[in-house]
């Protein structure tokens, strides 16, 4: 029994709870190291080699068209070996009732992901070997600055170009809504260009809510599943939350810690590459038989800097609670929204303290709850 447990019996979780977040975990745990094992093999079997000549061969020896085809195959491999885990996965939604998907629009949506995944991976890889060609010193820095470029780019279009591949969105029309987010806004100074209404109900029972976006595309989306069974005041604690995260910059903070992990993690990468190549695993950098050897360096990082990053996100989700806090007349309806939430999305209120430390983004449902009271408390 977990630390969380025996301190609050009465706050603790359904069993249901408990399963449904621990198989999530396990299928996570599964998918990352079937993924691993899957690099681990083609480097140490020499396979790579074999996908590369082969690569070679399909794309008439061009080495650019041959660097997308190594990368296709790759992807493709990738996703038929994780794919049995993505449909338990879905399953797992639809046995919980916390999903509406039918199979083949789901089938659909994973379709599209792969497309999408391939097109942004293409983009990447190609843009990471031209440089190792064209600049065997300085590939890494060079690479870095360009892909940083691109991610602030991405960032900014998702909501218009990315997001609707997926769902859809249309502008808020409830009048007595968009009067309370002005307020909330002039309160804080600020404007957010827009809220949308995010169609989730097409898919999921699940309610969620983000700041999403970069300058013009900046904007606030609430889940319909929120927007058609939350009170009004409910709903505006939710929106007080997004907007504490734009008012304390936290997608400006969060991009700049990315660019600096990023730098590290290519200065790293060729690292790796140089010492592959001095040990004769590869004939020189530009082979791009090495891409399982990057994609590993970028995993083992990640991986190993996972719970900094989200100890992170939960101080700044701590921080936009407080501003929510500080807007709403009364911590009632954010305690309310947060209980049913929980619910909803059938999350762990209480999980233990080794599982938020290493994988939540969020701090715990339990503590949320707990700081708005001691707020309310404060207040009185
Ligand atoms: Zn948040």
């Amino acid at each position: 029994m977990t630390l969380a447990e025996t301190t609050t019996p009465s706050s603790g979780d359904s069993p249901e709870a408990r399963r449904y977040n621990r198989i999530q975990r396990w299928l996570g745990v599964a998918d990352f190291v079937i993924g691993s094992a899957f690099l681990i093999l083609l480097l140490i079997t020499g396979w790579t080699d074999w996908l590369r000549d082969f690569a070679l061969r399909r794309a008439f020896q061009n080495y650019t068209l041959a660097v997308f085809v190594y990368l296709f195959l790759l992807l493709l491999i990738s996703k038929a070996l994780g794919f049995g885990f993505d449909y338990y996965a879905f399953r797992l939604e639809r046995s919980f009732q916390l999903s509406t998907q039918k199979l083949r629009s789901w089938l659909w949506d994973e379709a599209k992901g792969f497309l999408v995944g391939l097109v942004l991976a293409g983009i990447v890889v190609e843009l990471l070997y031209f440089m190792i060609r064209e600049s065997p010193q300085h590939w890494w820095l060079i690479t870095w600055a360009l892909f940083m470029g691109l991610f602030i780019a991405l960032a900014q279009i998702a909501p218009v170009v990315l997001f609707p591949i997926f769902y859809k969105f249309e502008p808020l029309d409830n009048e007595d809504l968009r009067r309370r987010l002005v307020l909330l806004s002039e309160h804080a100074g600020t404007r957010v260009r827009g809220v949308y209404r995010w169609k989730i109900s097409e898919k999921s029972t699940k309610a969620n809510a983000a700041l999403t976006g970069l300058g013009a595309t900046r904007r606030i989306i609430l889940a319909d599943t929120l927007l058609d069974n939350y009170a009004p005041e409910e709903i505006e604690a939710v929106l007080a939350h997004e907007l504490g995260h734009h008012v304390h910059r936290h997608i400006l903070k969060s991009i700049l810690l990315q660019s600096g992990i990023t730098l590290f993690g290519f200065w790293a990468a060729n690292l790796v590459l140089h010492y592959a190549v001095d040990h004769h695993m590869f004939e020189e950098l530009s082979d791009f038989a090495n891409l399982p050897l990057l994609a590993l360096t970028a995993t083992a990082l990640s991986l190993l800097l996972m719970p900094a990053l989200n100890a992170y996100s939960r101080f700044n989700e701590r921080q936009a609670d407080r501003y929510a806090f500080e807007s709403i007349a009364s911590v009632e309806p954010f305690i309310s929204s947060m209980n049913k939430l929980a619910k909803q999305n059938l999350a762990e209120r209480t999980p233990s303290k080794w599982v938020e430390m290493l994988f939540h983004s969020h701090p715990a449902i339990s503590k949320r709850v707990a700081a708005a009271e001691a707020w309310g408390r404060a207040q009185n």
